[in-house]
């Protein structure tokens, strides 16, 4: 199964994927997680990217399109996957069409998990990562066991930099202007799902199963 997750900064397409990547046994594939990883081991992809995250902007599409293509190549994925995070620009849509196309495959599903703006700004501020792990929690709604330690790691959660409220407005405006577009792209190929993102976790995710089939 190949599935896309779309919303914007926040919607809670990384808590689902996860919980989709589990239930389906596929891998999570998120490109920021992937940059951040490159950030911390400061390689020149996470050096070049950081520059665009810091700034709430996206990291272009020559370093994103390639970099994707070759992760969805590995053997892992040859089951499926659950995308989050990409595609976030016609571009990079187009190319992963394409790239599947070649090889006679296309995505099952685009889930748009759908938050309001006011919601967002709200959310991120009570983001907690998990750097490490890429883990992600949240002071209110998704508490660690132990306050300000991962979970899974034992390793110490921050406020990202890029969620500070003033990089989270920008990163609203970015993926209005460049990433909603992508709801009609995929509404045209008839794959388009949509769920409430405002509702708990646990519904969204039953939201989602509904529509994957359990
Ligand atoms: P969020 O979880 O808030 O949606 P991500 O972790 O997916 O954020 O991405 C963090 C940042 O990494 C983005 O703001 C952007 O700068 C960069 N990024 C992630 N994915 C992409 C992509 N597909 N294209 C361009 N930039 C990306
Ligand atoms: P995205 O990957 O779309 O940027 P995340 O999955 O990281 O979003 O979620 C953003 C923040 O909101 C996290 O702190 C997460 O724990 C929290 N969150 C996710 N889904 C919900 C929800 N349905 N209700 C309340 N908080 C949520
Ligand atoms: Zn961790």
């Amino acid at each position: 199964m190949k599935i896309i997750m779309l919303g914007a900064p926040g919607a809670g397409k990384g808590t689902q994927a996860k919980r989709i990547a589990d239930k389906w046994q596929i891998p999570h594939v998120s490109t920021g997680d992937i940059f951040r990883a490159n950030i911390k081991q400061g390689t020149e992809l996470g050096n070049k990217a950081k520059a665009f995250i810091d700034k709430g902007m996206l990291v272009p599409d020559e370093l994103t399109i390639e970099l994707v293509i070759d992760r969805l190549q590995q053997s892992d994925c040859a089951n499926g996957y659950v995308l989050d995070g990409y595609p976030r620009t016609i571009p990079q849509a187009e190319s992963l069409t394409s790239e599947l196309n070649k090889l006679g495959e296309s995505v099952d599903y685009a889930i748009n998990v759908d938050v309001p703006d006011e919601n967002i700004v709200r959310r991120m501020g009570g983001r907690r990562a998990c750097l490490t792990c890429g883990a992600t929690y949240h002071i209110a709604y998704a508490q660690p066991k132990q306050e300000g330690i991962c979970d899974r790691c034992q390793n110490a959660l921050v406020l990202r930099d890029d969620d500070k409220p003033e990089t989270v407005l920008k990163r609203l405006d970015v993926y209005h202007a460049q990433t909603q577009p992508l709801i009609e792209y995929y509404e045209n190929q008839g794959i388009l799902r949509t769920v409430d993102g405002t509702m708990d976790m646990e519904d969204v995710f039953k939201a989602i199963v509904d529509i994957l089939g359990a």
